[in-house]
């Protein structure tokens, strides 16, 4: 027998019973403003109605960059993952292409977004050598790192020190959310 489906929010779905809200009046104890795109959720939501953000992983307004997006774009074969961050790796290379032999050339470090997309983000950049001894520690900005286009900075070598970067970690410090690409 056919009966009418009972229209639910999938987010709705795993809220335990004693924490749903009866009806759909929003209380201001209720309503969560989505950090990514502001529209209004009810507190429990777990997810964002209008752009589909998981806000159960979600830290206010420092959120960017750190929410998985539920289809995330597979990074290149051998990119890092950046610290702190969500779907973001990166690979690096000397400035020029290849490996770095010298300590006097330039880096340069590709960052491979596949989440949201980004703006006004905050890098912190650790090279380290082959001891293990923290040798560069820049912060960089980078305008925009949008969803699955490689973003290249490059350090230039005087911003580095003589002696040649065996490692490289990339933690990102802050981010705004970006326009959808
Ligand atoms: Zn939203």
């Amino acid at each position: 027998m056919a009966r009418a489906a009972k229209v639910r929010p999938a987010d709705d779905r795993k809220i335990p019973e004693g924490r749903r809200r009866i009806g759909t009046e929003m209380t201001g104890a209720g309503v969560r403003a989505c950090p990514r795109c502001r529209s209004s959720n009810r507190g429990g939501a777990r997810y964002c109605a209008r752009c589909g953000l998981n806000l159960s992983e979600a830290v206010a307004s420092d959120a960017a960059g750190r929410v998985r997006h539920p289809r995330p774009i597979a990074p290149p074969a051998g990119a890092q993952p950046a610290n702190a961050a969500a779907d973001l790796h990166f690979t690096w290379e000397a400035a020029w292409g290849g490996r770095p032999i010298l300590g006097t050339e330039g880096l340069a470090i590709a960052l491979h977004n596949g989440g949201y997309p980004l703006r006004d983000v905050i890098l912190r950049l650790i090279g380290r050598d082959a001891k293990g001894a923290e040798i560069v520690r820049i912060d960089q900005t980078v305008e925009e790192l949008p969803r699955g286009i490689a973003t290249r900075i490059e350090i230039p070598s005087y911003e580095l020190p003589d002696r040649s970067v065996a490692a490289i970690a990339v933690t990102l410090v802050s981010a705004e959310f970006g326009p959808e690409s």
